[in-house]
C-alpha cells in the first residue's frame, strides 16, 4: 500500500494534472484505474493525481479513419466497444478481455496498461502490431511516440508526462491474429503474438520474450525472460509456433 501518501489532487484539466506531475516528478503518481497503483507497496509516492474528471475517454475515428483511444477508456470498454471489434480481427478487444477478470477491466485504463505494463502483457503487444502512437503531455506541450518507442523508454518518457490517448492508423482492410501461452487460462501470458496482415505488409510482434513487447526480429539474439511462468528455453520453443498461429490467423490459413 501507499504508505506515504499525504497528497490527493483531482484536477480537472489536463494542464493542471500535467503541472501537478511534473512539479512533483520522482513522488507523485497519476491515479487512474488503480488496480495497479493501489495495492502497490512503493515508499516513494507522496502525492496522487486522479485522472477521473478530465476528458480522457474519447473514442473517437478521425476523417481519415485514424481511430483515438482516451487513456481513461477502461479495458472493459476497449474489449466491448464496436469500433473496436470491427478492426483486424478484434485483435485489441481480444486481449483487452484477456488482460484481466470483469471485476478489474471495469476499472483498469489503456493508460494505467501501457503505463504499468509487464513484459507478456496482451494489449501493449497488440498495440505494437497495430503500428498505435502513444499521445502524450508535457510541460513542454503535447508529445506523440510510436509504442515501440514508449514502451523502449516508458520510465524516461513518464517522468512528468501524461498519456492521453493512443492513436490506431487506418486499419481499413486490415486482417489480425493472437495467439498466447500462459499457465492456466487466467494468469498472465508467458508469451503472446499479435499479427496484422494487409495486402502489401505484415507486422507480427512478440510479448513476453523480453522486459517489453517487440516487433519480431532476431530471436536468437535476444536476451529471453526465465522466470517462474517460464523457463527461457521454453518461451524460445514456444515463440516461433504463437507467431505462426498468429500470422495463419491473420492470412486465414488455420
Ligand atoms: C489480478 C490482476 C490480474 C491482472 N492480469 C493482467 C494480465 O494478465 N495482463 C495485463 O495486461 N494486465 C493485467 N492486469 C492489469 C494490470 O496489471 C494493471 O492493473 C492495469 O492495467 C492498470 O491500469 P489502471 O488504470 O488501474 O492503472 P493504475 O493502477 O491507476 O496506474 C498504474 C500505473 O500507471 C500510471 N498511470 C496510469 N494512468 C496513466 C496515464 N494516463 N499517464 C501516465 N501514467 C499513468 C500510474 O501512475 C501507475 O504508475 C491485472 C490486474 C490485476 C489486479
Amino acid at each position: 500500500l501507499l504508505l506515504n501518501l499525504r497528497e490527493y489532487h483531482r484536477p480537472a484539466t489536463i494542464a493542471e494534472a500535467v503541472q501537478l506531475l511534473h512539479q512533483g516528478a520522482g513522488r507523485t503518481a497519476a491515479l487512474a484505474g488503480g488496480t495497479d497503483l493501489v495495492g502497490r507497496s512503493d515508499a516513494s509516492i507522496e502525492a496522487v493525481v486522479d485522472l477521473r474528471h478530465l476528458p480522457l475517454t474519447d473514442l473517437t475515428p478521425d476523417a481519415n479513419g485514424a481511430l483515438r483511444i482516451g487513456a481513461m477508456v477502461t479495458l472493459q470498454h476497449i474489449a466491448t466497444a464496436p469500433t473496436i471489434q470491427s478492426l483486424a480481427g478484434r485483435i485489441l478487444c481480444r486481449a483487452a478481455e484477456r488482460a484481466a477478470p470483469a471485476t478489474i477491466r471495469a476499472a483498469a485504463t489503456l493508460g494505467g496498461t501501457l503505463a504499468s505494463h509487464k513484459g507478456g502483457d496482451e494489449v501493449p503487444t497488440v498495440l505494437l502490431a497495430l503500428g498505435a502512437v502513444v499521445c502524450l503531455e508535457t510541460a513542454a506541450g503535447p508529445w506523440e511516440l510510436p509504442v515501440a518507442d514508449f514502451l523502449n523508454q516508458r520510465e524516461a518518457v513518464l517522468e512528468g508526462a501524461l498519456i492521453t490517448a493512443v492513436r490506431l492508423p487506418n486499419l481499413a482492410g486490415a486482417r489480425g491474429g493472437f495467439a498466447l501461452v500462459s499457465r492456466t487460462p487466467a494468469d498472465r501470458a508467458i508469451v503472446c503474438a499479435a499479427a496484422v496482415v494487409t495486402t502489401d505488409d505484415s507486422t507480427v510482434a512478440i510479448g513476453g520474450m523480453t522486459a517489453h513487447p517487440r516487433l519480431l526480429g532476431d530471436i536468437a539474439r535476444w536476451e529471453v525472460l526465465s522466470d517462474h511462468r517460464g523457463s527461457s528455453e521454453y518461451r524460445r520453443w514456444v515463440a516461433p509456433v504463437l507467431v505462426r498461429r498468429a500470422l495463419n490467423e491473420a492470412s486465414d490459413r488455420r
